[in-house]
């Protein structure tokens, strides 16, 4: 295989902040980058040599963008599978559309996982109120009913407590295809972002410990405060399945630990990950850099952290009373800054995030918390 070297363009489906920080790793290993969304002026567009603002419909533009780059990649995966056999048409996509079509959809996902002998919940596809009857007499309740396509960050999925909810959840799903998952007691949720190259070398990061708020990942921290045994198994996990996917590029695992202290795999993602953020300020190479190296078939670099380290999202709602006091935030000197260029902050909207390393995981948490708080200090 013949790597393609620096100097070359790289294409990204997708504009939004995992765009933007993969072209910046692609610009400093000299790179270009030409950039395809429906948005313009975007937070990987103003990165970008070119930005190409069209539907991802539009075949004839994706064909266009394609003819114009050594490579394809993406940084969002719900892609149309007949863009990607068009982008596919001139330059090879990495991943593969193969493993975005059965990443893009949840019970396609689960059903891979399980045939494969990777752990997941027990789940049920649901196209009717008697399905859904039967998946909660057959695998009990609580659980949790999702649509099948098309979710993220919590989005389009209800807990379900009671039968007497189940008509009413049908209902919500409003036509479209739904998985029932049983509820997992979960003790923490972890996740495993790893890379391999077309010659199949793979490598993954530490495991990463992730917190939520409101659905939407909030706090990760690295590395995980699990066990050395149940860290190599994870790995090993995610290892597995991208030989499995036959991922070439970067795919990220979703992890539950268990109670009783076993992973279940809760989700796929073929990209870098909001997880894996902390690599790019903690880590010999950060996510988007393995990304570049992945899909361009170079090595893969390091993946050990230099440090301990944390990372806290800033949502939209940091914007409600105006800026936030971003002096105030880095009075910490061990704090990193990253904003992605988004124009409009709406609640709920990955607007930035904070980074810091420390000597123990306990203590960047506890330094990256502090500063996200004193955000809302008033300026001068
Ligand atoms: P997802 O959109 O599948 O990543 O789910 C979002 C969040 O909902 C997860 O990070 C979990 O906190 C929770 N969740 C999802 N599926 C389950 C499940 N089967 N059991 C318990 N919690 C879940």
């Amino acid at each position: 295989m013949t790597a393609i070297l620096p100097g070359a363009t790289i294409g990204v489906l997708g504009s939004g902040q995992l765009g933007r920080m993969f072209a910046i790793a692609a610009r400093e290993l000299g790179y270009r980058i030409h950039i395809y969304s429906p948005e313009d002026d975007s937070p990987a567009g103003q990165i970008g040599d070119k930005e190409f603002s069209f539907l991802y419909e539009d075949l004839d533009r994706i064909r266009e963008f394609a003819r114009g780059v050594r490579v394809v990649t993406f940084e969002f995966e719900n892609v149309p599978a007949a863009s990607t056999a068009a982008a596919a048409e001139f330059a090879p996509v990495r991943p593969a559309g193969q493993v975005l079509h059965t990443t893009q959809n949840r019970l396609r996902e689960k059903t891979f996982l399980s045939k494969n002998g990777f752990p997941v919940t027990p789940f049920r596809a649901v196209n009717s109120v008697g399905d859904l009857e039967k998946a909660a007499k057959e695998l009990g309740l609580p659980a949790v009913l999702k649509t099948a396509a098309f979710g993220y960050d919590g989005k389009g999925q209800v807990k379900l407590r009671n039968a007497a909810q189940l008509p009413e959840a049908f209902a919500a799903l409003r036509g479209a295809e739904g998985i029932y998952e049983a509820f997992v007691d979960f003790e923490k949720e972890v996740s495993v972002v790893a890379a391999r190259t077309l010659r199949g070398d793979l490598s993954a990061f530490p495991v990463f410990e992730n917190t939520h708020a409101n659905h939407i990942l909030d706090v990760t921290f690295a590395p995980a405060a699990i066990s050395p045994k149940l860290a190599k198994e994870a790995v090993e996990l995610a290892a597995g399945i991208l030989e499995k996917l036959d991922v070439v590029g970067l795919l990220t695992v979703e992890m539950f630990v268990t109670r009783d202290g076993r992973l279940l795999v809760n989700e796929l993602a073929p990209r870098t990950h909001n997880s894996g953020h902390l690599t790019i300020d903690a880590a010999g190479t950060s996510q988007f850099e393995q990304q570049v190296r992945a899909v361009c078939g170079l090595p893969l670099g390091s993946t050990e952290l230099r440090q301990p380290a944390a990372m806290a999202n800033l949502l939209g709602h940091l914007w409600q009373d105006g800026e936030p006091n971003w002096a105030a935030t880095l009075t910490d000197p061990s704090v990193k800054l990253h904003l992605y260029g988004k124009r409009e902050a709406r609640v709920g909207r990955k607007m930035g995030h904070l980074t810091a390393t420390a000597a123990t995981t306990e203590e960047a948490v506890r330094r990256v918390v502090a500063a996200r708080d004193r955000l809302g200090e008033p300026g001068e």
